[in-house]
């Protein structure tokens, strides 16, 4: 069974390093008597909150440390390959939290969402139809809905959840605008995503300048996933009475102590209103959500945009990729064919 080891906590930026793969017998059987199950895992979900299982920390988040040693978890696309378990049958596919390694033995079965196979690709239970897409349905069809007409602004756009909330906002009615880090992905947002404007934030000397040049009116709702430099531009920019749904932050993950923010005051300057979320708290209405999501995916009304490598000795490196903008839309490591 090869498994990708975590080597050992992480203060920082995480390195490919930071991992190494090793090999191990297993015996592909559930034990007599135990209701786990015995997954092979199919397809791997590259996500910027593992950053905060490589801490020698309680995650804010509430989620569990990697254990040095020890492989690490995340979510993930895996067929059932036996099963202790009554809801469970060999065959099942299934999403859910399992391990970087290619046989898994879930202890918590009942955490594990089943997947009725139909003409979408697998590796979307990754994404669109995983975690990411629960995110970015809980943004914008929960936690603040946007109105018709309403300019909305995303960061990390052509990412897993950005890619949607952007696609969500444009079913809204409303005027669409994502900042993202290199000119493909600003591409990408514009003419195959079809945001109303994107801009390369990397690119550019002035936040400021750049979100009025596009934003004259000012900003309804910030869909933020980036924090420091950005949200204190963003801040600037809002209208009066505007919403920021805080998704994410990651350009503060890896820093030691977080970068300072000047414009806090806007937020009552401007009678804001700023929610954060976490998807975890959501997964009742993950049936809700394919309701709307499928049905989205089959019109071709949305489009998703993957990145996939192949090979679980590729994992670390896409893993660390987040934290650079190596990847190009979600990043999904694929393990096995079904
Ligand atoms: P992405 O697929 O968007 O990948 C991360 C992207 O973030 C990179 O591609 C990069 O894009 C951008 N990025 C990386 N470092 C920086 C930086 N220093 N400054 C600005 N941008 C940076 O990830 P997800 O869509 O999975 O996640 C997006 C955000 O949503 C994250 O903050 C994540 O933690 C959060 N999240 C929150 C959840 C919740 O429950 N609240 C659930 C899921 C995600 P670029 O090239 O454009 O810079």
């Amino acid at each position: 069974n090869k498994q990708v080891i975590f080597r050992n906590y992480v203060t920082g930026y995480p390195k490919e390093s930071d991992f190494y793969i090793t090999t191990t017998i297993i015996k592909l059987k559930v034990p007599q008597g135990s209701n786990a199950v015995l997954v092979k895992n199919l397809y791997l979900s590259c996500d910027p909150t593992m950053q905060f299982q490589m801490r020698n920390v309680q995650s804010p988040s509430g989620t569990q440390s990697f254990v040095p040693g020890s492989p690490i978890h995340g979510f993930g696309v895996a067929k059932v390959i036996d099963s202790g378990h009554q809801s469970f049958s060999e065959g099942d596919l299934v999403w859910g939290t399992t391990g970087w390694e290619e046989y898994s033995l879930i202890q918590k079965p009942e955490t594990l969402f089943k997947i009725h196979k139909s003409d979408v690709p697998l590796s979307y239970y990754t994404g669109i139809l995983g975690m990411p897409g629960l995110t970015a349905y809980v943004g914008l069809y929960e936690i603040v809905s946007p109105k018709k007409g309403d300019c909305v602004f995303i960061s990390a756009a052509s990412g897993a959840v950005g890619q949607l909330v952007g696609q969500f906002a444009k079913l809204m009615g409303c005027y669409v605008v994502g900042a993202a880090g290199t000119p493909r992905k600003v591409d990408l947002l514009k003419n195959k995503l079809g945001f109303d404007d994107a801009f390369n934030y990397k690119q550019e000397p002035d936040l400021d300048a750049a979100l009025k040049r596009c934003f004259p009116q000012g900003i309804d709702l910030y869909f933020e996933q980036v924090g420091g430099k950005m949200l204190d531009a963003v801040l600037l920019n809002m209208k009066d009475h505007g919403s920021i749904i805080v998704c994410g932050m990651i350009s503060q993950y890896n820093l030691v102590r977080p970068e300072p923010l000047r414009n806090l005051m806007n937020i009552s300057f401007k009678r804001l209103s700023i929610k954060g979320f976490l998807c975890r708290d959501y997964f009742d209405r993950y049936h809700m959500f394919l309701d709307t999501v499928l049905p989205f995916i089959r019109e071709k009304k949305i489009v998703y945009v993957e990145d996939i490598v192949e090979g679980l000795e590729k994992g670390p490196e896409a893993l660390v990729g987040l934290f650079s903008g190596r990847n190009f839309g979600k990043q999904v490591v694929a393990l096995a064919n079904e």
